[in-house]
């Protein structure tokens, strides 16, 4: 199958970076790129037309969870005094007594609904540094349905976290320290690395820093080089894990990473903006931002979920500046990566006070190429010959934009995952005129509403004090009582 896309304004690659070109042409042959340039004389199978669109490499989204919204919509308010803004553990940490296998479907439809979410904002990659446990065969299976990349194993870990019936939440040792929890994340990676042409990669997630004991830590990374496989670790995400680990090892939590060998080119750190030094620590900054670099270690950037806890990586432009390599992630939803490159551009410049940093080509570059390094992957990121044909094409002809000079500039500055129009993975067209070319958005939507209704509604059942979601969460106003 050969696709010609014609007329839009093409993000190509000059060899050395992403370069614009006006009306320009790609041809894709099979899961390819073939050609990029002016020529739209090439025969092809189909011809899309993109004028007064972006043609972009597929965007890299180095964080989603594949699971429904339940959780994420939790993160706020009243919980944010209960875990030093960590509070994702009101829904990470239950109460021990209550923990519960959630049931198969309901899985199944947070790691289609989410790996959908992300792949319908414009991410023709992301890595899912896990959701909910269940049917890994599954989990494959609905990542060929959908027609994304995705980058995964089911993590583990070798300590967990409660909370108590007092609302006090404590890390506790796994009586089998995490050992099963990796060797299924291997058998995962042999058995489904590679499937669906490719689509399914492995990856191996020792979950988070202060969960994983330094000797589970060196196995991952012993295991990750045999299989050949990169690494992802929840690190420097919250104050709650840089006390722990500090109060544990007396470091700082990427010198406790770094001691563990797990720093390395391979590796992406999701979060990472909590460091000794940082405004909201009283520890000074160390070597941190030179340990990273040197180590060639991504940090997996997700500015708007810190900024939902009030806190800021501080920031990207001085990482950047320190030669550490960025890369950018969602985490919760809103699953857009377009919209996530304006919160890293915009949240940059207020922490430096500086209102030209974090430049568009900067926060670009990360939601690309930045990415695709990270995964290890020359041929992601970017619209070049030999390239995996991964890409997307975004109506910038919307009132939303105004007139357009500079296409970059302008997705970063005003663009939405609502304006991708097209989603081409691996040369097939997966999402068109805004809708999944494979599965009915409308019937996904009606049951993530229900799953996540009925989670919601029995949500008091779970939590440590018998709080329902309001009172967690109260509404933005009240209900009219009818
Ligand atoms: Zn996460």
């Amino acid at each position: 199958m050969k696709i010609r896309i014609d007329g839009g304004t093409v993000v190509g690659w000059s060899g050395a970076g992403h370069e614009i070109v006006p009306n320009g042409s790609v041809l894709i042959e099979g899961d390819a790129i073939k050609s990029v340039g002016t020529d739209k004389s090439q025969p092809a199978d189909r011809v899309i037309d993109a004028s007064g669109k972006i043609v972009s490499p597929g965007f890299v989204n180095l964080h989603v969870h594949s699971q429904l919204n339940v959780g994420d919509y939790l993160l706020g308010d009243v919980t944010k005094k209960d875990y030093l803004a960590a509070n994702w553990f009101v829904f990470g940490a239950p109460l021990k007594e209550k923990v519960e296998t959630p049931p198969a479907p309901a899985v199944a439809l947070g790691r289609k609904y989410a790996l959908y979410s992300a792949l319908r904002n414009g991410a023709t990659t992301v890595l899912d540094p896990g959701g909910g446990p269940g049917a890994l065969d599954d989990y494959v299976a609905i990542v060929g349905q959908l027609g994304g990349r995705v980058f995964f194993s089911p993590p583990y870990r070798s300590h967990d976290i409660f909370t108590d019936s007092q609302g006090r939440h404590y890390y506790e040792e796994r009586e089998d320290k995490g050992r099963p929890g990796l060797k299924r994340a291997i058998e995962f990676i042999r058995q489904f690395h590679g499937a669906h042409n490719g689509r399914v990669q492995g990856i191996l997630n020792p979950a988070q820093a202060e969960t994983c004991e330094p000797s589970l830590l060196r196995e991952s990374v012993a295991a990750a080089k045999e299989l050949d496989v990169p690494i992802h670790i929840h690190a420097g995400g919250n104050l709650r894990e840089f006390l722990q680990i500090l109060n544990t090892y007396r470091k700082p939590v990427v010198e406790y990473l770094a001691a563990t060998g797990i720093l390395g080119p391979r590796t992406i750190i999701g979060h990472m903006a909590i460091t000794g030094g940082h405004s909201r620590v009283d520890y000074p900054r160390g070597d941190e931002l030179k340990l990273l670099a040197q180590s060639g270690a991504t940090v997996g950037h997700c500015p708007r979920k810190c900024a939902k806890m009030a806190f800021a990586m501080e920031s990207f432009d001085q990482y950047l500046a320190a030669g550490v390599r960025i890369g950018l992630g969602t985490d919760t939803y809103p699953l857009d990566i377009v919209a996530e490159m304006r919160y890293a551009s915009l949240i940059s410049r207020l922490v430096d006070k500086n209102a030209s940093g974090a430049r568009p080509a900067d926060v670009f570059n990360a939601a690309t190429i930045g990415g695709a390094k990270a995964l290890g992957r020359d041929d992601l990121g970017k619209i070049a010959p030999g390239a995996k044909a991964d890409l997307v094409i975004i109506n910038l002809r919307t009132t939303r934009y105004g007139p357009v000079r500079d296409p970059i500039n302008a997705l970063v500055e005003y663009g939405s995952g609502a304006d991708v129009e097209t989603v081409i993975v691996d040369g097939e067209v997966v999402v068109e005129n805004g809708r999944s070319a494979r599965i009915n958005d409308e019937e996904l939507f009606a049951q993530a509403e229900t799953g996540a209704t009925r989670a919601w509604d029995n949500w008091a059942a779970r939590d440590w004090n018998g709080r329902t979601v309001e009172q967690i969460i109260p509404p933005a106003f009240p209900t009219r009582k009818i």
